[in-house]
C-alpha cells in the first residue's frame, strides 16, 4: 500500500501544479479526480496493462443485471460503488453483484455533495450506507467513492476512520451525457491510451445507475463495456482488475 499511495500522491501533485492553484483553483481541484491536495485517494497502480471498471450510482434494475451478464460472459470482475438508498430498495441485485465476485463500495446513502455538508451529515451518509451494505452482504465494506468526486479533508478523514479507502478515478466515461455507445467508448479508449503512455493503470468511471432515481437508462454504458471487453479480448495485454488489487500494492 505505501508504494501505491506514494506514487498516487506524486502523480496528484504534478496534476495540481499543472492546474495552477490560483484563485478559484481550490474549488476546481476539489472536483478534479486525480488531485490529492485534499488528502490521499486510491486511483490506480503502476502496471499500464491493468484496467479497473468501476460503476457508480447503482444498483439499478434497468441496467445492473444486464451489466452483470456482460461481465460474466467475459469473466471480468468490476467494482461497484452503490448508493445505500438504492441498495435497500434492491438488495437482491446487491447480493448478485457480490455473488459474482465483484467488489462492493460505499457511494453514500443519498448522493449529496459531501464537500458542502456538515461533519455530522457526512458521517451519517457514510455510516448508514456501510450498515445497509453489511446487512445485505454480511461483509464489511472497504472502499468509498465520494459522490461527484467532491471531497475535502474531513470527508477523506471520516472515511478512513470508518475503515474505508477513498477511491477516485483517472478515466471518465462521461456516460451521463447523451453521447451514445461510440462516445463513451471513445472516452474510455482515449483515457486508457493516455495512462498507458504514462505507464499507469486505468481506473474507469462509469455508471450503471443514476443518482436521481431508480430506473435510469444506462444501456449505452452496458453496450460500451461489452465492446470494450470484446476488443480487449483480441490479443491485447489488458488485464481487468478490481480496485482492491491496487490497495494491496
Ligand atoms: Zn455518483
Amino acid at each position: 500500500m505505501p508504494g501505491a499511495i506514494a506514487e498516487v500522491a506524486a502523480y496528484g501533485a504534478a496534476g495540481a501544479a499543472a492546474l495552477g492553484l490560483a484563485a478559484g483553483g481550490l474549488a476546481y481541484a476539489s472536483l478534479w479526480p486525480t488531485s490529492q491536495i485534499f488528502g490521499r485517494t486510491l486511483i490506480a497502480g503502476n502496471n499500464a496493462d491493468e484496467v479497473a471498471l468501476t460503476f457508480d450510482d447503482g444498483p439499478n434494475d434497468a441496467a445492473t443485471p444486464q451489466l452483470l451478464d456482460v461481465l460474466a460472459r467475459y469473466g471480468v470482475r468490476a467494482t461497484f460503488f452503490v448508493m445505500g438508498d438504492f441498495a435497500r430498495a434492491r438488495p437482491e441485485i446487491v447480493r448478485q453483484v457480490v455473488a459474482a465476485g465483484h467488489v462492493l463500495g460505499n457511494h453514500t446513502m443519498s448522493h449529496p455533495r459531501l464537500s458542502t455538508q456538515s461533519a455530522a451529515r457526512i458521517r451519517k451518509e457514510l455510516a448508514d450506507c456501510n450498515a445497509v451494505l453489511e446487512e445485505i452482504t454480511g461483509a464489511s465494506v472497504k472502499f468509498f467513492r465520494p459522490p461527484f468526486g467532491a471531497r475535502r479533508p474531513y470527508v477523506l478523514r471520516a472515511a478512513r476512520e470508518m475503515g474505508l479507502t477513498p477511491v477516485m478515478w483517472n478515466v471518465t466515461g462521461y456516460d451521463w451525457n447523451p453521447i451514445g455507445v461510440d462516445g463513451i467508448l471513445a472516452n474510455l479508449d482515449k483515457g486508457i491510451a493516455r495512462n498507458r503512455r504514462r505507464g499507469r493503470g486505468s481506473n474507469l468511471l462509469l455508471h450503471d445507475g443514476g443518482h436521481r432515481g431508480m430506473g435510469t437508462g444506462r444501456m449505452d454504458t452496458v453496450r460500451a463495456v461489452d465492446r470494450l471487453l470484446s476488443a480487449a479480448k483480441q490479443g491485447s495485454a489488458t488485464r481487468f482488475v478490481t480496485v482492491d488489487a491496487w490497495a494491496r500494492e
